[in-house]
């Protein structure tokens, strides 16, 4: 069979440790039988990150903006211990933190759902994908402790002038406050960038805040996404048959846990830190779970939404025998396919990309899978092999279907 011919590259983003291996394996034998693999290639493992002076994360995330789709693996986001690991000349920033920042995303997190592993709420039959706003509020504050005594005022000054609003006056008891923020034109995107990806994978979205108890700031969030939508996207939606839907925050947190999944929560920031861990877990497990950050200009970035797997690296590198679950690798690459098939209308790269997932789901619910997913497994009539990730991967390949 002659391989599938690429006309535009893909970014491909080499990361660290275990999920380093994982990435060259799937290439070895996923990718490079069946594509001619054309990739403008950055290596943002740690070594070549303190090397660049973090310069290669810049430029690979310029490349996702020349390019439009982007792969990345795992990195390490260095903390103290790494600084003496890897000898490092300065504690560099997370890499996606970075990537994030130059692209303006959204992060969509969706999980991957195969018969025979359950989710502890077992009526999720289709994947719920949470849209965090990645911006602002908690995650850029300002807070401080406050004496018994003491007060503690906002102060706003602006065309409108200068105003002083008390948040509390402290007379009985000493205790803390808060500044936090947001603007308008990162909530503008958010909203866009949810809204977009609705259309995309035609799903409805909901979108849920505090809006009754925070009149002014949740309250923006909410205008913001129904004037966007009223505006720029409601007739393309009823064209799709699918909805824009807000609720307060506990609303949609019943109405999530008794529904079937198969539309995307947009959250906020704190609310969708929270959400994404809650829901990953209740489905299973974060070894299958998929991450895509998409831009208001509609460039993409696909990866795992795990990390380098270190618990793992060491024992591999120790001689031993790992299993480390290779699918949330394997669909950050099949997703990259798909968006540059859909993209440069290569209908043979998307089916390519489509026959790859549905092997890798096939080889799970025939039996084969990493220790991970061994361990919570169920299926009546099929027998377990646990496999280490190699053969894991050789077993996928067998199921591929073209
Ligand atoms: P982690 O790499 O996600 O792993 C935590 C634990 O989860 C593992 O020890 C393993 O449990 C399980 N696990 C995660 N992925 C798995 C997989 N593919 N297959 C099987 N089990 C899997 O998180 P971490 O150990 O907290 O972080 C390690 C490094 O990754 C850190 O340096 C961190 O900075 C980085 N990180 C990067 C990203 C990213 O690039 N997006 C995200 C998160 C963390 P068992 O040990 O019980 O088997
Ligand atoms: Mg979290």
């Amino acid at each position: 069979m002659a391989k599938i011919k690429m006309t535009t590259p893909i970014v491909e983003m080499q990361g660290d440790e275990m999920t380093r291996y994982i990435w060259d394996w799937i290439k070895e034998i996923l990718i490079n039988p069946y594509v001619d693999l054309r990739t403008d290639f950055y290596d943002l493992g740690l070594g070549e990150r303190d090397k660049t002076d973090d310069q290669v994360t810049v430029e690979s995330a310029n490349a996702i903006k020349k390019y439009g789709v982007g792969v990345k693996c795992a990195t390490i986001t260095p903390n103290a211990g790494r600084m003496t690991e890897y000898n490092l000349k300065q504690m560099w920033k997370s890499p996606n933190g970075t990537i994030r920042a130059i692209l303006d995303g959204t992060v969509f997190r969706a999980p991957i759902l195969v018969e025979g592993i359950i989710p502890y709420i077992p009526t999720w039959t289709a994947p719920i994908t949470i849209a965090r706003h990645a911006y602002g509020d908690i995650y850029k504050n300002v807070e401080s402790k406050v004496a018994k005594g003491g007060s503690a005022k906002l102060v706003i000054d602006d065309e409108n002038g200068k105003r002083e609003i008390e948040i509390f006056d402290y007379a009985k008891s000493g205790g803390i406050a808060m500044g936090m923020h947001n603007t308008d034109e990162s909530i503008t995107s958010f909203a866009r960038a949810c809204l977009n990806y609705g259309l995309d994978t035609k799903q409805d979205v909901w979108f849920s805040t505090k809006d009754t108890i925070s009149k002014i700031y949740d309250h923006t969030f909410k205008d913001i996404f129904e004037e966007i939508f009223n505006a720029e996207y409601k007739e393309r939606y009823e064209a799709a048959g699918i909805e824009y839907f807000y609720t307060l925050i506990d609303d949609a947190v019943a109405r999530v846990i008794r529904s079937n999944g198969g539309f995307i929560w947009a959250c906020k920031n704190y609310d969708g830190d929270v959400m994404s861990d809650m829901v990953a877990t209740a489905y299973g497990s974060l070894a299958m779970m998929t991450s895509v950050l998409v831009s208001p200009e509609g460039h993409v970035e696909y990866e795992a939404a795990h990390g380098t797997v270190t618990r793992h690296y060491y024992k591999y590198l120790k001689g031993e025998d790992t299993s480390t679950n290779p699918i949330a690798t394997i669909f950050a690459w099949t997703g990259a396919f798909r968006k540059r098939g859909q993209m440069d209308s290569n209908i043979e790269l998307v089916a390519y990309a489509d026959a790859v997932e549905r092997a890798s789901i096939k080889a799970i619910e025939n039996g084969y899978m990493t220790g991970d997913l061994a361990m919570i497994f169920k299926k009546e009539g099929t027998n377990v092999v646990k496999c280490n990730t190699r053969d894991f991967l050789i077993k996928i390949a067998e199921y591929i279907e073209l």
